[in-house]
């Protein structure tokens, strides 16, 4: 007798295919099996099994093998594919794929921890603030917390705490972090902790290694899985908790299709399981501090630093009119620390962005009176262009604010800044940490364990110095240049701008009282910059909530973003024109098509770039609206054209 399955393949198609299998074999839902697909080999994950063959007119093609001696996606995790696939925009095979482990199956013997290590570290004696928090996690009714603590006030204990009496009471824990890279000593702490039943997974493994994982996970022998972005598909079984450290971290959503939010689906899961959903930050993300101010979340604070420090003074420095990027107060403040004995760490922006109208007399910048954007200034066109409505103006010799004739488009290239640094100090030793530094094996390790010891003077940095890296000797942060996230062209730039001065400076001082941060800017009186440098976190969210609610943005307004992109610019225009056009034509009540206009980034590696935001107060009823338009659409030969629902950023 032949048997029929069903295979979700990863193709960008709404469909599954049906192939046949003798009955002899022995598989069932959720495992994978390899086929052919138009003569290609892939694999794919088996959706159903049935015996009658499909009314179709041409020959249903026998599998090659079965891949797995036992699923590898449960039941539930079939239907959560399913739900990322609609909500996402994908094909469930895509989602099946992106969410699973890539390697066959192999034993590798023993997990990353020894496994009788003893549970040496104990649990530290709580604060008030923290056995609040634990207390109301552990005892509330809700599916959602937010643990909302300035740096170093002790988050990750209350986190720990909370993990611990879920795992006693016999349920799984998954803890998502921004960047395990970053997160060693994390794991090392919750690895002598908790024993034999943590289990991480991480991008470096190999796929082999990854399933591995799974299989453990699956099992129930791993209990407590840490991870980064992807570890939320984790085949956990009994969700008790989901802990999401620094939720603010872009890192949580996916740059490629299809484009998740590692917390949306957390949010989904903890749902699913009536499990919990606990988020951390000192700086939450717009929406989710609109949540807790709507008592949608329940909310804790911490508001004192349990390591000794306080939080250290911020200096905000005007760099208008000043030649160097690095200002006498900062120069004095640098000497200063070394001779004290300590450490700086200097946080260079690395999105910096040189093509923005700008007055250097008073710092005045030219944003869409539609949007409130910044205006991007194209050389070749000679024009300044808004990239969210497509509004576009002849450029300005005059600075609309002073009068000034001293305007321009530059800025500091990072490449500069640190030539001048190193110029500058030429006697102290001076290291950088960012991606491109850190691309060989142990670098990044050899890096920081040289600043631990002292051996570095100067840490130069980009993002990654930002993120939870925690030195004791570190007195001074310095922040080079704060405006370049402001001038990107997006709704966020505010918020990124005060998250990333609030994070820096929290790497300063932790464990004695007077560590110092320095923020050079050339728009000293803007709220972000002037709010974080004074610990105004409300004041600044207040403000910014208010804003996008005049502006029509997130929260109150959710986007989906279409991208097009192809080698050939009028091919690609013209699909975007063409879906605009198709979508203005029956646009529902409530929902707002803009563009198509260039990206603010036009080309990438070649591929010219176009997007229509559609934006609405009604995710659902717009989301239904563009799952219609999706599957009608016809396709223009090379263009792709890819969906961000609830883009991070527009560029
Ligand atoms: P956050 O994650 O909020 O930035 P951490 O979790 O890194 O803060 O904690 C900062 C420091 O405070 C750590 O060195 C931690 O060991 C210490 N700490 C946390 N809770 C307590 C406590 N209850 N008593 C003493 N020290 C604590
Ligand atoms: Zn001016
Ligand atoms: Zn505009």
């Amino acid at each position: 007798m032949t048997e029929f399955i069903d295979v979700a393949l990863p193709v960008p198609l709404d469909e599954v295919f049906t192939y046949s299998m003798p009955d002899t074999i022995i598989c069932d839902i959720g495992f994978r099996v390899e086929v052919l697909f138009r003569s290609r080999k892939m694999t794919g994950f088996i959706v159903k099994i049935h015996d009658s063959e499909p009314a179709v007119n041409f020959i249903i093609k026998p599998i090659l093998r079965v891949i797995d001696t036992q699923p590898l996606c449960s039941p539930y995790l079939l239907k959560l594919g399913q739900w990322i696939a609609r909500r996402y925009f994908c094909s469930l095979g895509e989602a099946l794929s992106m969410m699973s482990p890539g390697g066959k199956q192999e034993r590798t013997p023993g997990g990353l921890f020894a496994e009788n290590e003893p549970a040496v570290q104990d649990d530290l004696a709580l604060s008030d603030e923290q056995m609040a928090a634990v207390h109301g996690i552990l005892h509330g009714k809700n599916s959602l917390y937010y643990v909302q603590g300035i740096t170093g006030s002790g988050k990750t204990e209350v986190f720990l705490q909370c993990a611990k009496a879920v795992l006693e009471q016999g349920s799984s824990v998954l803890y998502l972090v921004p960047e395990i890279a970053l997160t060693h000593q994390l794991i090392q702490d919750i690895g002598t902790r908790f024993g034999p039943i943590v289990g991480v997974i991480h991008s470096r493994l190999t796929p082999s290694q990854k399933l591995e994982q799974w299989r453990r996970i699956q099992s129930g022998e791993y209990r407590f899985v840490i991870g980064a972005r992807s570890a939320v598909f984790a085949p956990i079984e009994k969700y008790g908790l989901i802990i999401l450290d620094e939720e603010h971290e872009n890192s949580y959503k996916s740059g490629m299709s299809p484009r998740y939010h590692a917390r949306q689906i957390a949010m989904k899961i903890a749902g699913d399981h009536g499990a919990k959903l606990v988020m951390g930050s000192a700086t939450p993300s717009v929406e989710a501090y609109h949540l807790m101010s709507n008592n949608n979340m329940m909310a804790f604070k911490l508001t004192r630093r349990l390591s000794g420090g306080h939080l250290p003074a911020i200096q905000v420095v005007d760099l208008k009119g000043k030649t160097s990027c690095v200002s006498p107060e900062l120069i004095a403040a640098i000497h200063t620390t070394k001779e004290e004995g300590h450490q700086t760490i200097l946080f260079l922006n690395r999105r910096g962005f040189s093509y923005f109208f700008h007055c250097k007399s008073c710092g005045f910048e030219l944003v869409c009176k539609r949007c409130s954007v910044p205006l991007t200034f194209h050389k070749n066109k000679n024009r300044l262009v808004c990239h969210y409505c497509g509004y576009s103006t002849a450029p300005l010799d005059v600075c609309p604010e002073c009068g000034s004739l001293d305007v321009g488009y530059s800025g500091f290239g990072t490449q500069k800044i640190e030539e001048d640094i190193r110029a500058t100090f030429p006697q102290y030793s001076i290291e950088r940490l960012d991606t491109d530094s850190v691309q060989k094996k142990g670098a990044l390790e050899h890096i920081i364990s040289r600043f631990k010891r002292g051996e570095v003077d100067i840490l130069l940095g980009t993002q990654m110095v930002a993120k939870g890296l925690n030195f004791p000797n570190v007195k001074l942060v310095g922040i080079v240049q704060a405006d370049t996230s402001l001038k990107l062209p997006d709704f966020r730039s505010a918020e990124r701008t005060f998250s990333l001065i609030t994070q820096v400076a929290g790497r300063a001082g932790r464990y004695f009282g007077d560590g110092k941060v320095i923020v050079q800017t050339f728009m000293p009186e803007n709220d972000a910059i002037r709010l974080a440098a004074n610990y105004e976190t409300d004041e600044f969210y207040c403000r910014e909530i208010e804003m996008r609610r005049l502006l029509s943005f997130p929260p109150f307004f959710r986007i989906i973003r279409i991208v097009f992109r192809g080698k050939q610019i009028e091919k690609v225009r013209e699909a975007g024109n063409l879906y605009a056009r198709a979508l203005g034509s029956d646009t529902p009540p409530g929902v707002e098509i803009l563009g198509p206009s260039e990206c603010p980034i036009a080309v990438i590696a070649g591929n010219h770039r176009f997007h229509i935001l559609v934006r609405s107060e009604n995710f659902s009823l717009m989301h239904r609206f563009i799952q219609h338009y999706r599957t009608q659409m016809p396709q223009s030969r090379g263009v792709y054209i890819e969906f961000d629902p609830d883009p991070q950023a527009l560029i």
